[in-house]
């Protein structure tokens, strides 16, 4: 498994592309969430530092395979028309979440889960955004990225990438600024 893939816009992956080493997720949220297995166990650690500090978050999306990001689009695309649909979710092959690497996470607090946007302005999540590339993940949408990323910010999107992570995190690039300038 290429733990650094990058998967944008211009990097789309086949229908074919299904990662080898997916495994079925723990997750409170929802059943039947896969991710790649390595991804998975480093989420586990991070889990576990989070919850001493009383942090409670979870997986809410992993895996989703082509098929899947297919109906997600066409859906998008059908109730709020295709400009709104193209910066906010991607078409089918051009998902990270196709690789078996990308986490949404939720949060559980005050016996609520939140969810996508309503994380935003949780401390667990600038927690997390501080902390996951300890970790090996990075925030793969971050907020002033939005031109070189082509997505909106997305405070609950994680990416594993492996051990570059602190370098992403520490030069506050992401993975397109990675690949393009070469650290
Ligand atoms: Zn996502």
């Amino acid at each position: 498994m290429d733990y650094q893939i990058l998967v944008n816009k211009d990097n789309p992956l086949p229908r074919a592309h299904i990662p080898n080493n997916l495994v079925e997720v723990n997750s409170k949220y929802k059943d039947n969430i896969k991710l790649d297995k390595k991804a998975y166990e480093s989420f586990i650690l991070l889990q576990k530092e989070a919850l001493k500090y009383n942090y409670k978050i979870d997986i809410e999306s992993g895996y989703r395979d082509y098929d899947y990001q297919e109906n997600l689009y066409n859906r998008l695309v059908k109730d709020k028309g295709y400009s709104y649909a193209i910066t906010r979710i991607a078409e089918p092959g051009k998902s990270e979440h196709q690789t078996g690497l990308a986490i949404d996470f939720c949060i559980y607090k005050d016996n609520k889960c939140y969810i996508e946007h309503e994380v935003e302005e949780l401390e667990e999540t600038k927690w997390i955004h501080n902390n996951a590339y300890k970790y090996g993940f990075i925030l793969r949408y971050p907020e002033g990225k939005e031109d070189i990323t082509k997505y909106s910010y997305e405070p609950w999107h994680l990416r594993f990438i492996g051990d570059i992570s602190s370098v992403l995190y520490n030069n506050k690039i992401t993975l397109e600024e990675y690949y393009e300038k070469k650290y």
